[in-house]
């Protein structure tokens, strides 16, 4: 196929070829609309970033059967530790599952490179007829009569139009930004994470993780893994490799003066995790950020000519039981390919008409979700939820397994003397029995 025009008028122009976009384009190509997809990487998912723990599996599955046949997985997920931790101690939750519901096919999720994923995503949505222009920079888009008409690319030939164009351009959207969709997004708003893949083989990983076969495993770390600063840290295991990283709000790393990779020095040589990690070689670092603030940061989602999906919207469910954001990524891309298929079939690409997008987000359960956990980014970034409770847990747990000749205490007293020592307040701990039940109970 040759390269796009300016000349060319394209139904659907889907910017950033993400999970989000690859999907808008997947359902809008599929239905015989005319798509361009731009991504400014020199492939899809050169630069893209995530932990990553896909959780969209069956999800993925209507829309690809048997996906994870064809794609570039590296393990399906069976094992999940969460883990509260303290300079010197661990404490952990670990859950695991033989059920059919996680392993075996359609799987609950997978661990997966985004580079390899996302280029194996994006060919589908060229296979299913849609144009990939790769190497590409949106710059803006172009407004004739207050309605979006087409997107300005770096290019010699600079501008291409379209009946509607699906900004998917990732977390703090340029695009959403420069249509009057989304203000600027305060620093509270926003985590950096910041990553590294480490090479290890796998007999190393089966045998340090406890896995068989291609069983893996996600930890999630909380605690003084991030040294006051608000955030955690993941540990992921991939085919032959480990991804690694460390998730810290923007605003408390100003706040704290951390910088991001020492945190990362510093949670891979915590005690807990350092032996995990022994005789692994770096093999990328990679960095990006996570727009975290859930149901209250999200922005307008349509316009005329224009919808937005995935981290663009601020779709990224980060709750502290999770962080998903590819499959939500993926959930508003369809239901964004979606409604422009309904706008193509009555030709008409007002907002009216693509407000379409937003009843489909129910459906797609991306307004459901984010709507029951609205309370909970606020408060899994709390001050003692990050750095208090964690050291709590890991000291009263210190106390009650140490045998040191002295007496045994029940555990209410130790608890007790375990939040005196730490300056925990009885009313706050109540107050966030609250908070927690009201984000995650209910
Ligand atoms: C460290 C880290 C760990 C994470 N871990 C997980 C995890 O384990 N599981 C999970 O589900 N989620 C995780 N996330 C969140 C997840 O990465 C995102 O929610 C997801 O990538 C969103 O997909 P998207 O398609 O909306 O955006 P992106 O994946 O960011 O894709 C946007 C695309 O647009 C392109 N683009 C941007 N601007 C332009 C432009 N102007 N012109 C052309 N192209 C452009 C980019 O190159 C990119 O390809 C993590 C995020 C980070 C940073």
């Amino acid at each position: 196929m040759r390269a796009p025009k300016p000349t060319d008028h394209f139904d659907v122009v889907v910017v950033g070829a993400g999970p989000a976009g690859s999907a808008a384009a997947i359902v809008a190509a599929r239905a015989g609309l005319n798509v361009l997809l731009i991504e400014r990487g020199e492939y899809p998912g050169a630069k893209n970033v995530s932990g990553a723990a896909f959780y969209g599996s069956a999800m993925l599955n209507k829309l690809i059967p048997g996906w994870w046949e064809q794609a570039p997985v590296e393990r399906y997920i069976c094992r999940r530790d969460v883990i509260l931790i303290s300079p010197t101690t661990a404490v952990s939750l670990d859950f695991r599952s033989a059920s059919p519901d996680y392993a075996a096919p359609p799987y609950n999720a997978f661990t997966i490179l985004r580079p390899k994923f996302d280029r194996w995503f994006a060919a589908q949505a060229e296979a299913a007829g849609a144009f990939l222009l790769t190497s590409t920079v949106v710059d803006g888009v172009i407004k004739e009569r207050g309605k979006v008409v087409g997107v300005k690319v770096r290019r010699d030939d600079g501008e291409i139009r379209a009946d509607l164009v699906i900004a998917c351009d990732g977390a703090n959207s340029f695009l959403a930004q420069q249509a009057g969709l989304q203000r600027r997004l305060e620093t509270h708003e926003l985590s950096l994470g910041v990553k590294e893949v480490l090479g290890l083989e796998e007999a190393a990983i089966r045998e340090r993780f406890n896995l068989s076969g291609n069983e893996g495993m996600v930890l999630e770390y909380v605690g003084a893994i991030t040294d006051k600063a608000r955030g955690g840290a993941f540990l992921y295991t991939n085919r032959n490799s480990l991804s690694l990283g460390v998730i810290a709000q923007v605003s408390s790393l100003v706040e704290t003066g951390k910088r991001p990779y020492e945190l990362l020095e510093l949670f891979k040589a915590h005690p807990a995790v350092a032996p995990l990690l022994r005789g692994a070689k770096l093999r990328e670092y990679s960095a990006h950020l996570i727009p975290e603030s859930g149901w209250e940061m999200m922005p307008k989602l349509v316009a005329s000519g224009m919808l937005v999906a995935g981290d663009a919207a601020g779709f990224c469910l980060a709750t502290g039981l999770y962080i998903e954001g590819i499959n939500y990524a993926m959930q508003s891309g369809m239901a964004a390919g979606e409604a422009a298929i309904e706008a193509h079939r009555v030709r008409d690409f007002t907002r009216h008409t693509l407000e379409r997008y937003t009843e489909l987000l129910w459906p797609y359960n991306v307004f459901t979700d984010f709507r029951a956990y609205r309370h909970a980014p606020h408060f899994v970034n709390g001050e003692r939820l990050q750095n208090l409770y964690p050291e709590m847990a890991a000291a009263s747990f210190e106390r009650l397994f140490r045998v040191d000749g002295n007496a045994k205490q029940k555990i209410l007293p130790l608890y007790l003397k375990a939040m005196r020592q730490s300056g925990a307040k009885p009313r706050h701990l109540i107050a966030d029995l609250l908070q927690a039940a009201r984000s995650y109970l209910w």
